[in-house]
């Protein structure tokens, strides 16, 4: 049997330029200098400088044009301003590129040896007047014609005077904000971003007895923000365990959580290697509050465990030579889909979720993985190919068109892997073992390696032999009822039900916002079909469900209902109502300065997901969901 380290390609210098052939890797001269200045945080503009060594002739440039994590050709190319290239006192013309908008063409007068490139990058996502993150594939420039990990970058960032910063580039020198790291290759400087404030603390995360170091570095707009109580440090920290616990091996230096606590930048992570930017509500709201905290408890965990599954371990297609050639994201389901059940486990091992808030969150997703009229049509793979487009489609009709899927239904898949492993094995062996059967090895190493579909195969079968092959193809290629979505939920000794009560969970995406993939909102789609924000204006519309039925579209704003004035309590006292007395509701809505009634046939009542344990059955969720033994190696 060949070892599963044999079947997988290591992406080394010569991999990363194969299309020049291993012989033929050309560096470029020299390392580029590159500094950001934010002179003036309240306006939110970096200014660039790069000096690139070069030699005189044509040269193209590129700016990066695939986002890693984005899977999708979104730099911000749009952002730029300002962009001018000289060579000491001498201006150059520069051409872009007529059809790929990301490349710049430019010729290197005869005697120089560099050229000074600037520019501007405005960035309101992720900053504030008092604090910044910047991602430095917004704000530089690359050399067309190398692998972008043989080009050499010394970053250099100039901050306010008194501004902390958080980073896992490895300073040279800091003298009043004035900060050198030390060079890297471009690929590692895309991957690691950095947060800086005013208001700025570090929490030291490392478990005991290991010399590998674990950071939480947290940026906020007010020094009261950043107050994190102990019990929920502790809990980070019992993720850090928890995670070496299930991988049995890490892949970085050290690590960095690059936290920023902000109601007035962008919601998200983003991972990397070693570090993630994770960016959640304000501190007196995130570690205030148990519905803030329940909706972004498992941020951290996904952006950790990428750290394996994505950037250690990743698809092979997806993996680049540089950011210009496309990614290809058919494999998403294993890269987010296996990540966010995985990292939602870990979420419970450490403390961060009850079993209950986890069984709550898979049940709303199950619920609404099953409400996807979607996959009539659409198998789940295409949703994965096309995830540069499905990333940025309309939440209107969603639910007819799909979404990003692989994410939420990645998550049944893998746990029916897992209850599959453990049905097979008599409960010997489960999705841990097939997580370091896959992650486990090469420890401290942080050079990537690549995975085919194969290869999850074959670690599969190392883990149980079965046809896996067949399993997954038939749940990801499939269209209609022959994906078993709720397979896993069923074996695990649970199954998916409705009630007239919506979860905490629920409740928390009505009252607070959404959650890390889920939107806000008054979801009623699975009673009358319907999806409203607070004010009754319909988001979504099930596709062939009553609403539909009854010719409501989203964009549409309910009035009234059954002659009531419309308010959320009153949609649902009515649907409760039209349940006793099996009369239709009566809907007033207006569209486009058009008010009309609509007849909704609907007596279901009221329907909100729970898991309910299936009595005489074993809760296996219990076990999945348990803290394992601490792997004391690191
Ligand atoms: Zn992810």
């Amino acid at each position: 049997m060949i070892k599963l380290s044999l079947l997988l390609g290591a992406v080394s210098l010569a991999a990363s330029a194969s299309c020049l052939g291993q012989t033929d890797i050309k560096y470029p001269a020299g390392p580029v200098a590159l500094t950001v200045e934010l002179p003036h945080p309240q306006q939110e503009i970096f200014y660039v400088h790069e000096r690139m060594p070069v030699s005189p002739g044509p040269l193209t440039l590129y700016y990066p044009k695939f986002t890693p994590g984005d899977h999708a050709p979104d730099g911000p190319i749009e952002t730029i301003m300002g962009l001018e290239i000289t060579t000491g006192s001498r201006r150059i013309t520069w051409f872009r590129d007529e059809v790929d908008m990301f490349t710049f063409r430019l010729t290197v007068p005869a005697g120089a040896d560099h050229i000074d490139i600037s520019f501007q990058f405005p960035d309101r996502e992720r900053g504030t007047p008092n604090l910044m993150g910047l991602q430095w594939n917004d704000v530089a420039l690359y050399q067309a014609g190398y692998p972008t990990k043989v080009q050499l970058y010394e970053p250099t960032l100039v901050i306010p005077a008194g501004w902390r910063y958080g980073t896992a580039l490895k300073t040279v020198e800091d003298q009043a904000g004035h900060v050198t790291f030390k060079p890297v290759s471009f690929n590692t400087l895309v991957d690691s971003p950095v947060i800086a404030g005013k208001y700025f603390r570090e929490f030291d995360l490392t478990p005991a007895g290991s010399t590998v170091h674990r950071y939480l570095d947290v940026v906020g707009d007010s020094d009261g923000t950043l107050q994190i109580p102990e019990t929920q440090i502790a809990e980070y920290r019992r993720l850090v365990e928890q995670a070496q616990a299930l991988f049995h091996s890490h892949h970085y230096g050290d690590y960095h959580f690059l936290l920023t606590l902000s109601d007035y930048v962008s919601r998200g992570g983003l991972e990397h290697h070693q570090s993630s930017d994770d960016r959640a509500r304000s501190g007196t709201k995130m570690f205030a509050d148990a519905d803030h905290f329940m909706l972004d408890g498992s941020l951290l965990p996904h952006e950790y465990t990428h750290s394996w599954n994505g950037k250690f371990m990743r698809p092979a297609q997806l993996w680049q030579p540089d950011f210009e050639n496309p990614e290809h994201a058919k494999m998403l389901w294993v890269y987010e889909g296996l990540t966010v059940y995985l990292g939602d486990i870990l979420t419970v091992r450490s403390g961060l979720w009850s079993p209950d808030t986890w069984r709550q969150v898979v049940a709303y997703r199950a619920a609404d993985m099953t409400h996807q009229p979607g996959r009539d049509w659409r198998p789940l793979i295409d949703t994965t190919v096309a995830a540069q487009l499905v990333y940025g489609s309309p939440s209107a009709w969603s639910n007819w068109r799909r979404q990003t899927d692989f994410y939420r239904e990645g998550q049944l898949l893998w746990l029916s892997v897992d209850m599959k492993i453990r049905d097979l094995s008599q409960d010997r062996r489960s999705i841990d073992d097939f997580a370091r059967q896959l992650f486990s090895f090469d420890d401290g190493s942080f050079v990537t390696r690549r995975y085919r579909f194969e290869d999850v195969v074959h670690a599969l079968n190392e883990v149980q032999p079965y046809d896996w092959a067949s399993f997954l193809n038939d749940w990801i290629d499939s269209v209609g009822e022959r994906v078993p979505l709720l397979s896993g939920i069923e074996a695990s000794g649970w199954r998916l039900d409705y009630s007239d009560r919506p979860s905490g969970y629920e409740s928390a995406l009505e009252n607070v916002g959404e959650g890390e993939l889920e939107g806000k909102g008054i979801n009623e789609m699975f009673s009358v079909g319907l999806f409203l924000d607070g004010e009754g204006k319909i988001e979504d519309v099930l596709w062939n469900g009553p609403a539909f039925k009854a010719g409501l579209a989203p964009g549409m704003t309910l009035l009234a209902i059954d002659g009531r004035a419309y308010s959320t309590d009153v949609l649902r006292s009515e649907i409760s109502e039209a349940h006793k007395s099996g009369q239709p509701l009566q809907i007033t809505a207006k569209s486009d300065g058009v008010t009309a009634f609509y007849r909704v046939d609907y007596v279901g009542g009221l329907r909100y997901p729970h898991l309910v344990r299936v009595p005489g059955t074993t809760d296996y969720l219990q076990e999945i969901l348990r803290a394992k033994p601490l792997d004391n190696s690191k």
